[in-house]
């Protein structure tokens, strides 16, 4: 098959698809009937360096781009794998590397890069609030030298897996003038908080994804944990949310190469009514299509991170990213699903579980409807809906 893996960071991806074949289809197989965290993958990547790739050098990072860190996403999702166990110990940083005080950057930015401390946390989402974070209550009330944390978050991936967490917290009330002021961003300390004002409890979900729902109860954090100014949290979490929905877009990528492959193949061995499935055109089409939107979507996905490696504003462009490439591989799953028949559906196949997985970017880390606002609203200038 034509596929886009030579384009760009050749030697990167040859070297992430080589990791991967020690963590084939029955490893990952394993791990979703149980629900378990893949600990050894996540330790081969720390120890390879892919998930320091965005981390200075000076850090001890290997300083690449995010267009490097997708090709990485990219290949552990089209070899079949799943980036999520760990991704956001590549992206989670940026917040802390672009508002962190030079004391925060050289106490945590190190210890990240090597893998020693997990920042892999990333705690916006509330179950009053959804996907209006303005609607947040989780409230850090200052007291001395402490924050005491009061509130609750939910679908917190990781939380059991992080020694930090970047948690978004109000510490103003909400002024309707200035709905998105008076938030604050605080690393809290994962190992400290467990037990002595945070409780974690897992949720478990139609994929294996170590998410948990988070109760604060007067949780002490020290004032040392804010990241940048007081109430300017919301800003600081935008960019850092441009770069995960970038790099989103690149393991749905992944996942639609995955399924395209996984559905050429079968295409052209099949046989039914004594020649290949694929010889009809009612099989062909939808394999096509499912190229083609592979293909365009990734495009997108280049041009975003492009800009935002050039430091450009790159909102747009990232939303836009998001939703192709997840509609893309939602359809190539769709497509690869119906190709297989019912051997789609057998577990061994690998495709019903990659088929789960990539389901959810059409809800997180933004919904489909809440991309096409933001396209409709800030790049065309129709009326405000909300
Ligand atoms: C497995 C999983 C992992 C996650 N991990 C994290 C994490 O690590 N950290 C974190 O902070 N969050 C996380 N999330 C949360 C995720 O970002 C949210 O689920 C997502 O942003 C949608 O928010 P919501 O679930 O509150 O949906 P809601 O806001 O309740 O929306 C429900 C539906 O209504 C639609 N809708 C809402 N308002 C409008 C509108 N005005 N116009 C049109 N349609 C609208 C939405 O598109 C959506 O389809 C995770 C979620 C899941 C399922």
């Amino acid at each position: 098959m034509n596929d886009l893996r030579g384009d760009s960071f050749p030697e990167i991806r040859e070297a992430v698809r080589r990791l991967c074949t020690r963590f084939p289809g029955e490893y990952w197989r394993a791990l979703d009937r149980e629900r378990a965290y893949p600990t050894e993958f996540v330790r081969a990547m720390t120890e390879a360096g892919f998930l320091s790739a965005l981390i200075p050098e000076e850090f001890g990072g290997s300083g690449l781009g995010l267009r490097a860190a997708g090709a990485i996403l990219d290949e552990v999702h089209g070899s079949g794998g799943n980036g999520a166990a760990c991704h956001a110990q590549m992206y989670t940083m940026g917040s802390l590397l672009r508002h962190g005080s030079d004391a925060q950057k050289a106490e945590y930015l190190p210890r990240i890069a090597s893998g020693e401390l997990r920042l892999q946390a990333f705690g916006v989402t509330e179950p009053d609030a959804g996907t209006d974070t303005s609607r947040i209550t989780t409230f850090a009330k200052r007291d001395g030298d402490n924050y005491v944390v009061s509130g609750r978050k939910i679908w917190i991936s990781r939380a059991e897996h992080s020694d930090l967490m970047l948690l978004l917290c109000r510490t103003s009330r909400r002024d309707e003038a200035h709905a998105t002021d008076g938030m604050s961003v605080l690393l809290i300390d994962m190992k400290k908080a467990l037990g002595a004002g945070l409780a974690i409890r897992p949720i478990r979900t139609m994929l294996n994804h170590a998410t948990t729902e988070l109760t604060f109860d007067n949780l002490e954090v020290p004032t040392s944990s804010l990241i940048g100014e007081e109430g300017r949290g919301f800003r600081y979490i935008l960019d850092g949310m441009n770069a995960e929905r970038i790099l989103i877009a690149a393991e749905c990528i992944g996942d639609a190469r995955f399924f395209v492959d996984r559905a050429s193949r079968y295409a052209k061995e099949r046989l039914v009514f004594g020649r290949p499935i694929g010889a009809n055109q009612g099989v062909q089409f939808p394999l096509a299509r499912a190229y083609v939107q592979m293909v365009s979507a990734s495009l997108m996905v280049e041009r975003a991170a492009s800009l935002f490696e050039a430091g450009e504003p790159c909102g747009a462009e990232a939303n836009m990213a998001k939703l192709t490439a997840s509609e893309a591989s939602w359809y190539a799953a769709d497509m690869c699903l119906q190709t297989h028949g019912g051997f789609g559906f057998a577990e061994e196949f690998d495709i019903e579980r990659k088929f789960r997985e990539t389901r959810l970017y059409q809800v997180a880390p933004i919904s489909t409807n809440l991309i096409l606002s933001h396209i409709a609203t800030h790049v065309l200038g129709q009326p405000k809906s909300f």
